[in-house]
């Protein structure tokens, strides 16, 4: 057997690539019955205004197993497109965050992030049409989050997708800015409005003196073609004031505050007025 008798890195090879396939295969099987018995969770996390003033939520899939305890979405979402999985647990998520962001006081804005998959085997419009009028959701209240790679693999058809969607009422985000293929025609053709500077340029403020040249150039581009642009994954004082210095519309990030159960923000959204005046002021603004 070629397996037994090849040289030490075949044999090592074939049992990490066996343990990989196992391991995929067992992540499916368990994702598979989370999702039939609504296992899986949403964690909130806000999206303010550069003065603090809370205005949006992100809904971000949370798994919890039994036995290997939280799985990030950076490991399952993936496992999830490749077996097709995430239609159906897109699905949910839209549901799912749709009636949550219906049942709050303020009216925020909520947004879903969505996957590539989605647009290649799914009639995004039919399903965002049917899921706002089951919720009650006004559209303009909801944000469609994509990356680039949405784009990239049929661009007409994305391009009448989102067209559609953009019709329907709801907003369409470009999100990780900067990751992907960072074609400029995407800014030029796409009907955005909004795009979100990836994380990895916001950490780099201060570090890199290129990271702020290209947060000061996406932005002015952003503006010039009348996109609100947001910072993801903010987390110091110092990367808020250049964010703040350079007329940045919307931070995300630790800083404002980390994805959780949407109880513990229940005084932003409203659903609940805190006797605790000190924490947030009635505004909603994060103190
Ligand atoms: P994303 O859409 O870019 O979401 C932002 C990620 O950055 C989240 O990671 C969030 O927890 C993290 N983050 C936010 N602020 C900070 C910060 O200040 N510092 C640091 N270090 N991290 C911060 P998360 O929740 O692990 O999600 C990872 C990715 O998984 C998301 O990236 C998104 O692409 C994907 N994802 C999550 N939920 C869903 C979903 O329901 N559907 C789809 N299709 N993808 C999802
Ligand atoms: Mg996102
Ligand atoms: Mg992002
Ligand atoms: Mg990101």
């Amino acid at each position: 057997q070629a397996k037994r008798d090849g040289p030490e890195s075949i044999r090592f090879f074939d049992t990490e690539m066996e343990r990989r396939i196992r391991h995929r295969a067992c992540i499916q099987r368990d994702l598979q019955s989370t999702i039939e018995r609504n296992g899986l969770d949403l964690h909130y996390q806000p999206v303010a205004l550069d003065t603090g003033e809370v205005v949006a939520f992100e809904a971000l899939a949370r798994w919890y197993h039994p036995k290997k305890g939280n799985i990030s979405p950076g490991d399952f979402i993936p496992i999830a497109e490749e077996s097709g999985q995430i239609l159906q647990l897109s699905r949910w998520v839209l549901r799912q965050a749709c009636q949550q962001a219906a049942s709050w006081k303020r009216p925020l804005d909520i947004a879903v992030n969505l996957s590539p998959v989605q647009f290649q085997h799914e009639d995004l419009p039919a399903l965002i049409g049917s899921v706002l009028s089951e919720t009650g959701l006004a559209p303009k209240r909801l944000e469609l989050e994509i990356t680039e790679g949405a784009l990239i693999l049929d661009c007409d058809r994305a391009l009448v997708t989102l067209t559609k969607l953009r019709k329907i009422g709801v907003q369409i985000v470009l999100d990780d800015f900067g990751t992907g293929y960072s074609s400029l025609s995407y800014l030029r053709d796409f009907p955005f409005s909004k795009i979100k500077i990836d994380r990895s340029f916001i950490e780099k403020i201060g570090v890199q003196d290129s990271a702020k040249a290209i947060i000061h150039a996406v932005i002015g581009l952003g503006h010039s073609m009348k996109m609100a642009v947001t910072a993801e994954g903010v987390e110091t004082e110092e990367q808020l004031k250049y964010l703040r210095d350079e007329g940045c519309d919307l931070i995300q990030g630790y800083l404002i505050g980390r994805p959780a159960p949407i109880e513990s923000y229940a005084t932003l959204t409203g659903n609940i007025v805190s006797p605790n005046r000190s924490i947030y002021c009635s505004g909603g603004r994060l103190e």
